[in-house]
């Protein structure tokens, strides 16, 4: 297991931590508890008329935009800005504490509450419900992580940020309010400037009426699904906190000034659907007694070990479409005679270790 020195793990205690750190607690109270009666922390910024409502970590293993938000809104109070005087912003850090602690997607009850818009079942979705019942927001952001296997489109670039206005209805219709939030989303994506071979991708908007986003759309409230993806070789997510931050700000800026901004659905359909082909590694020229094989591709699994997130390789099943890796691994050259060990450079360092790892799995 690797651990690639990552930040994943971002665990209700570790959140309290940052966001004194960040000088943040001053604009934070409890907005109520979990299952497990931790609390669930709401932070309130601005006096401006237009309201936003941002929740992060609803699943408690997606934590990277909750590091997005709190260096954000760190940012924000520190310096003087405009925008607290255009808008009101309440902010739930982490929707799901309990999971977040076990780092699961899953609250203590097990439920995803991404599937609990209408039942409710779960406190924390009924606080989320409530909020947004009593806030009446203008636009929700919904923030989440996602798995690294989505390029951006039929390519093997990765989708590094994904967004999706959700569906309101089973036939996808757009209504004003769809309308919006695809505007607000392409004019983001115009400002996003991909580089270090990543890009941007488009989420499915099938119909579930179950997931917060597409029931507070069929409440006639603009909402945007923001996915922060994975980058080759940024298993922490470090380069994807800082994009979603940019994404984040340009937001807040356009909405401040939404009545400038011409309706356009064009450059949100611009944008490349998710493409789940990616994988983690592809090992080519994997010695075996007959010689050289075909490639091998390889999937980590994330797993909390005290407090760090450690990432297990796991070789794929046969697949029955085309995968693609940006991470590629050439087996025929992995001697220990052929690395010179003197370089010091972890990278090889890694890879061997993953060679000597991937050889036992293989034997
Ligand atoms: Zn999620």
């Amino acid at each position: 297991m690797y651990s690639f020195n990552n930040k994943r793990y971002l665990s209700p205690n570790i959140l309290d931590k940052l966001l004194y750190k960040n000088c943040l607690k001053e604009y934070t109270s409890v907005l109520g508890y979990s299952v497990e009666n931790r609390p669930i922390l709401l932070s309130s910024f601005g006096s401006g008329e237009k309201k936003v409502l941002i929740w992060s970590q609803m699943h408690g293993n997606e934590s990277t935009t909750t590091r997005s938000l709190i260096q954000l809104f760190s940012d924000l109070t520190s310096k003087k800005t405009n925008l607290f005087d255009d808008l009101t912003i309440k902010v739930i850090y982490q929707l799901n504490p309990d999971g977040s602690d076990k780092y699961s997607r899953f609250n203590a009850n097990g439920v995803d509450l991404n599937r609990d818009a209408v039942k409710r079942t779960q406190p924390e979705s009924k606080l989320l419900f409530s909020l947004f019942n009593e806030f009446k927001p203008h636009f929700c952001i919904n923030l989440h992580d996602q798995r690294s296997i989505y390029a951006a489109g039929n390519t093997n670039l990765p989708a590094m940020i994904s967004f999706l206005a959700p569906s309101y209805d089973e036939s996808k219709s757009i209504n004003e309010f769809r309308q919006k939030a695809m505007t607000m989303i392409g004019s983001i994506y115009k400002g996003i400037k991909p580089k270090n071979n990543w890009s941007v991708g488009r989420y499915n908007d099938d119909f579930n009426i179950n997931c917060f986003g597409d029931f507070f759309m069929s409440k006639n409230t603009p909402t945007i699904l923001l996915e922060a993806g994975h980058h080759p070789n940024d298993f922490g997510r470090n380069i994807v906190v800082h994009e979603i931050y940019k994404s984040l700000l340009m937001f807040l800026n356009l909405f401040a000034r939404e009545n400038q901004i011409k309706p356009n659905t064009e450059t949100y359909f611009s944008i490349p659907k998710n493409y789940d082909h990616l994988r983690d590694i592809e090992i080519v020229n994997i010695r075996c007694l007959s010689g050289f094989s075909n490639k091998r591709f390889v999937q980590f699994h994330e797993i909390l070990k005290g407090d760090k997130i450690y990432f297990s390789p796991t070789i794929e099943n046969e697949s029955s479409k085309e995968l693609y890796s940006n991470v590629i691994i050439d087996f025929s050259k992995f001697t220990t005679e052929s690395i010179d060990l003197k370089q010091n450079n972890q990278k090889i360092i890694e890879n061997l270790k993953l060679f000597l790892d991937f050889s036992l799995l293989l034997k």
